[in-house]
C-alpha cells in the first residue's frame, strides 16, 4: 500500500502550484508535499526580485514565452482571488547608449511575436517619467508588475491543506527508488515513505533526483548567485516603474534592475555570480562536494572556457561595491555608494548541458512514475501557476488519475 498517491518534493512556488493544482483537479487522492527546509519558500521563491514578467524576453513559441504570458495574468487573477497585495507598475526598459538601440528593436520585435503590448518611449518622455532615469530610448512594457512570491506559495499551501493535502517540512528526500508498482522515498531521518507516484520540482537539486531516476544523464544544475542592494528608505520614490537594461540576448539573465518592491522599498540587482556551493548565498560560502561534482561535468569546463571573460567580470563586480555602483550609475546616475544597504542574495539554479550551454527553456521530463522539473529559472515565479497546470496534464494522461 502506498503512503500517498503522489508525492511532490520542493516546497517552492513550482512544487505548491503543482501540488495544489492536482488536489483541485483530482479530487480524493492523497498528496504530500516534502520539503527538506523548516518553511516553504526558503530558497529561489523566497529570494528573488519580485516581479511578474510580462515574457518580453523569450524565443517565440518557447514554454517560456507560453507560460510567462499566461503565468502573468493568471498570478494577477490568483492575487485578487486571495486578498493578495500585487501592483501593476510597468516596466522600462531603457538603452543606455546608442550602441544598445539595434538590440532594443531586436527586443520590441520579440515582445510583439510574444502578442505584448509594448510603446517606445523617446529620451524626453522617459524623463518626464522618470525624472531619476536617464537613457537614449526604452520601450514600456505595461503588463509588468510587482509580488510578494514567498506569500503566493504559503497560500498555495493553505489551499493544498484545506482540500485535505499534506505538507511535510523539515523532510530532506535522500533516495528515491522506482519500484514497477510505486516509488520509494527515504527521508534525511531514515524514513520510508511510499508514493504511486512522484513529481520533483526541486530546484537546486533537480538534477540530482533526476538521476536517481535515471534521468539527467547530459545536463547538470549550476547555481548562479544574484546578490542585491536595498535603497534607503529615502529613495522608495525614486522610481514607479520597474527599470531593467536591455539584456544580451546570448545570457538567460536579465541584468541589473532597479525595483520597486512590493513591501515599499526599492531594490538593485542581481547580478549573475558562479556560487561556489548550491546553497552559496555569500561570496565565501564553498563546499567541497558541489564543486568537486561540478569540476567533473564536461559541460561545467565548457562552460567556463567559453565565458571566462563575462564570469571574471561579474567576479569583479560582486567583489568591488564601485563597480556595482557605476551599472546602476548607467540608468540612475544620482545613486551613490551610500546609498546601497545590503539585501540577501539569491541563488538560480540553471541547467548547462554537455556542452556547456545555459538551457534557456523550461525542462520537464518523465519516467513510468515520475515527473522532474528540470530546469525552471526565471520566470518561473511568473509562470508557476501554467508549470504546475502542464505537470498536472501530464500526470491525469500517463498516471491514469481522473
Ligand atoms: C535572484 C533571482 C531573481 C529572480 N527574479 C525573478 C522574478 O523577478 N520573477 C520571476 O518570475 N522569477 C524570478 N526568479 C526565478 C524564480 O524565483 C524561480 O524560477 C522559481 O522560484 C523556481 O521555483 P521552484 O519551486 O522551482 O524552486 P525553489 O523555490 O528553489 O524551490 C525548490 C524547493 O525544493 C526544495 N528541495 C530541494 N531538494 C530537496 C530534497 N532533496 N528534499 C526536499 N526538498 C528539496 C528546496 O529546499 C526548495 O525549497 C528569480 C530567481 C533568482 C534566484
Amino acid at each position: 500500500m502506498a503512503d500517498f498517491d503522489i508525492v511532490v518534493i520542493g516546497g517552492g512556488i513550482v512544487g505548491l502550484s503543482t501540488a495544489m493544482q492536482l488536489s483541485r483537479r483530482f479530487p480524493g487522492i492523497a498528496i504530500a508535499v516534502l520539503e527538506k527546509e523548516p518553511i516553504l519558500a526558503g530558497h529561489q521563491t523566497g529570494r528573488n526580485s519580485g516581479v511578474i514578467h510580462a515574457g518580453v524576453y523569450y524565443e517565440p513559441g518557447s514554454l517560456k514565452a507560453q507560460f510567462c504570458r499566461q503565468g502573468s495574468a493568471a498570478t494577477m487573477r490568483f492575487c485578487k482571488e486571495h486578498g493578495i497585495p500585487f501592483e501593476q507598475r510597468g516596466k522600462l526598459l531603457v538603452a543606455t547608449r546608442a550602441d544598445e538601440l539595434p538590440r532594443m528593436e531586436k527586443l520590441h520585435e520579440r515582445a510583439l511575436a510574444n502578442g505584448l503590448l509594448v510603446h517606445h518611449v523617446s529620451k524626453e518622455e522617459l524623463v518626464e517619467r522618470e525624472p531619476h532615469v536617464t537613457g537614449c530610448g526604452a520601450l514600456f512594457v505595461p503588463a509588468s508588475g510587482i509580488v510578494d512570491y514567498g506569500r503566493i506559495t504559503r497560500h498555495m499551501g493553505t489551499n493544498l491543506t484545506d482540500a485535505g493535502g499534506t505538507i511535510m517540512t523539515s523532510a530532506d528526500v535522500r533516495d528515491i527508488s522506482e519500484q514497477h508498482d510505486s516509488v520509494e522515498i527515504v527521508l534525511n531521518d531514515g524514513i520510508l515513505l511510499r508514493a504511486r507516484h512522484v513529481v520533483a520540482c526541486a530546484g537546486m537539486n533537480a538534477d540530482r533526483l533526476a538521476r536517481l531516476c535515471g534521468l539527467a544523464a547530459d545536463l547538470a544544475i549550476i547555481p548562479f548567485r544574484g546578490e542585491y542592494f536595498r535603497l534607503g528608505s529615502n529613495r522608495n520614490r525614486i522610481v514607479e516603474h520597474l527599470i531593467y537594461p536591455i539584456p544580451d540576448p546570448s545570457l538567460p539573465f536579465l541584468g541589473v534592475h532597479l525595483t520597486p518592491m512590493i513591501d515599499g522599498f526599492v531594490t538593485v540587482g542581481p547580478n549573475a555570480v558562479l556560487a561556489f556551493a548550491r546553497n552559496g548565498y555569500r561570496f565565501g560560502d564553498v563546499s567541497s562536494n558541489d564543486l568537486w561534482e561540478m569540476a567533473r561535468f564536461r559541460g561545467f569546463r565548457r562552460m567556463i572556457i567559453d565565458n571566462m571573460r563575462s564570469g571574471l567580470t561579474e567576479i569583479a563586480n560582486s567583489l568591488s561595491r564601485r563597480r556595482y555602483l557605476a551599472l546602476c550609475q548607467r540608468y540612475c546616475p544620482e545613486l551613490e555608494l551610500t546609498d546601497l544597504h545590503p539585501h540577501p542574495a539569491g541563488i538560480r539554479a540553471q541547467a548547462v548541458n554537455r556542452d556547456g550551454r545555459l538551457l534557456h527553456d523550461f525542462l520537464i521530463e518523465r519516467t513510468a512514475r515520475t515527473i522532474h522539473v528540470l530546469n525552471a529559472p526565471s520566470p518561473a515565479a511568473t509562470s508557476a501557476l501554467p508549470i504546475g497546470r502542464h505537470i498536472t496534464d501530464i500526470a491525469g494522461a500517463h498516471f491514469n488519475y481522473s
